[in-house]
C-alpha cells in the first residue's frame, strides 16, 4: 500500500499507510485492540505496542474502508481488461476463420 495519499508526514506516521496497517514506522507489528472508552465502546483499532503519541493508531473500519475502495477500483480495472480480452478473442476468431477460408478455398 502506498504512503503517498496526500496526508501530512506526521499523520501518515500515526495513521500508517493507506489501508490496513501491518507495521508501525518504528518497525513493530501493529496489534488489534478493542476500545473500552465511553466515546467508542467495543470499537476495534490497530495500535503500535509502543503506544506513544507518534506511533501508529488507526480505527479498523477506516483501514478496511480504504482497502474496499482500492479493491473496487481494481475490480473495475480487471473488468475493463476482461472486456478487452473478449474483444481480442472475437477479432482473432474472425481472422482465423478468414484464413481457413483462404486456405481451404471456401
Ligand atoms: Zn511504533
Amino acid at each position: 500500500m502506498s504512503c503517498n495519499s496526500g496526508q501530512s508526514g506526521v499523520e501518515n506516521k500515526i495513521r500508517g499507510c493507506h489501508g490496513v496497517p501491518s507495521k508501525c514506522h518504528c518497525g513493530l507489528e501493529v496489534v488489534l485492540y478493542t476500545s473500552n472508552t465511553q466515546a467508542n465502546p467495543g470499537r476495534p483499532f490497530f495500535r503500535c505496542p509502543n503506544r506513544g503519541d507518534d506511533h501508529l493508531f488507526k480505527w479498523v473500519e477506516e483501514g478496511v474502508y480504504e482497502e474496499v475502495v482500492d479493491l473496487k477500483a481494481r475490480i473495475e480495472e480487471l473488468k475493463e481488461d476482461g472486456i478487452l480480452i473478449k474483444r481480442d478473442n472475437k477479432r482473432w476468431k474472425l481472422i482465423c476463420l478468414f484464413c481457413l477460408k483462404l486456405v481451404l478455398g471456401y
